[in-house]
């Protein structure tokens, strides 16, 4: 029996792909899907969403973009649910100089990967988005890239273990034994192995490098389709993005403070948000606001998870930071040793 403590869109998906797989396992988490996979806008792009220096980081991403739409197509036949699965890229658009020295940067960096990217004038870009700022002077493509709607993911995922009865223990982990769990209520649950899954908050069951970083994040709605496709871009020198969803929904993100377990939404937070995206899709000020929340992403030294055993009846699955939704695919994947040298970078061993 594995016991997975923290039912994320990473241990969830660790639960679920195990149980396929015939494993006994059973989920902890007093609340599951409420952490920084509530808060996550779901883009699946592994290369604009990494620095060029990041490569293990990328090699990740990658493949786990591979296996997303697998991982999708399954997980929706096993729940009954949708996840929006959409695959039709990532516009990234510059409006000075700097900018687009930066796109022209990354696009020759996928070219040498071998990745799919077009480089547009301005023009092109708002022929592909229409309603994108007329300042807009040129943009690069990423066709490849996708996305997913996080909160869709957990739902189906948590529909998914419960049609194959896998228990789900709402209750707090307080501390973790060889092979065993013990609850805030003192009971303590045995199994062989545990799973760490608790995202920002792993480090305090275990000693684990692993730090939060604070994500604020919009969801606007719009009655009418705002964008094709997701766009970034570079607003007083921080990034922004929209994403797109099939029911109307636009979500505009992200700041990324070091706070700590701070996950207050603030004013100046919301404005910079609004700010940053009304210079690049000046309409969505008139869009109704959804909710606003704050989102703790699990942060490593290296940015790179934490996946693998650790110590004895301990493994870890952590520390996916920006990118847990991308690498949710690959995760279990890695953690049952698949992939060895992928799962060599994320060895909880490094550090
Ligand atoms: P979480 O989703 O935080 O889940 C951890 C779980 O552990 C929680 O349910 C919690 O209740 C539980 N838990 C905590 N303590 C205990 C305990 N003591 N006992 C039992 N359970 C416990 N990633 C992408 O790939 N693409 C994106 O576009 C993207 N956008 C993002 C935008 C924002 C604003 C933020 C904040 C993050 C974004 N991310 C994105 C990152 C992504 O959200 C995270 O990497 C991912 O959600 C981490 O998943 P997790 O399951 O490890 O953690």
């Amino acid at each position: 029996m594995d016991l997975i403590v923290g039912g994320g869109v990473v241990g969830l998906s660790v639960a679920w792909r195990l149980a396929r797989a015939g494993q006994a396992v059973t989920v902890i988490d007093p609340a599951p899907a409420s952490g920084a996979s509530h808060a996550a806008a779901g883009m699946l792009a592994p290369v604009s969403e990494v620095a060029y220096t990041e490569e293990p980081l990328l090699r990740l991403g990658l493949a786990a973009l591979e296996r997303w739409p697998a991982f999708a197509a399954e997980l929706e036949a096993d729940s009954g649910l949708s996840v929006d699965y959409r695959a039709h890229g990532t516009l990234d658009v510059a409006f000075g100089a700097d900018d687009l020295a930066a796109l022209e940067e990354l696009a020759a960096f996928m070219d040498k990967l071998g990745l799919p990217v077009e480089r547009l004038t301005g023009r092109e870009c708002r022929r592909l988005e229409p309603m994108l700022s007329p300042s807009v002077r040129g943009g690069v493509l990423a066709g490849g890239d996708a996305w997913v709607d996080p909160r869709r993911v957990t739902a189906a995922l948590l529909a998914a273990l419960e049609a194959m009865a896998v228990p789900l223990v709402r209750r707090r982990a307080t501390g973790l034994l060889d092979g065993a769990v013990r609850l805030a209520d003192g009971e303590v649950l045995t199994g062989e192995r545990v799973v760490l899954a608790a995202g920002a908050w792993s480090g305090e069951l275990a000693d684990v490098p692993v730090r939060p970083v604070k994500g604020q994040i919009m969801r606007l709605r719009s009655p009418y389709p705002l964008l094709g496709r997701c766009v970034r871009g570079m607003v007083h020198g921080s990034p922004v993005y929209l994403v797109p969803r099939g029911d109307g929904e636009v979500v505009v993100g992200a700041t990324q403070e070091e706070l700590g377990f701070d996950t207050r939404v603030t004013a100046g937070g919301l404005y910079e948000l609004l700010r940053d995206a009304r210079e690049l899709v000046p309409g969505v000020t008139e869009l109704e606001l959804g909710d606003v929340v704050a989102g703790l992403r699990p942060c490593t030294p290296d940015n790179v998870p934490l996946i693998g055993p650790y110590r004895r009846g301990l493994a870890l699955a952590t520390g996916h930071h920006r990118g847990g939704v991308l690498l949710a695919p690959l995760t279990p994947a890695l953690l049952e040793g698949e992939e060895p040298e992928l799962a060599a970078l994320c060895s909880p061993q490094r550090f």
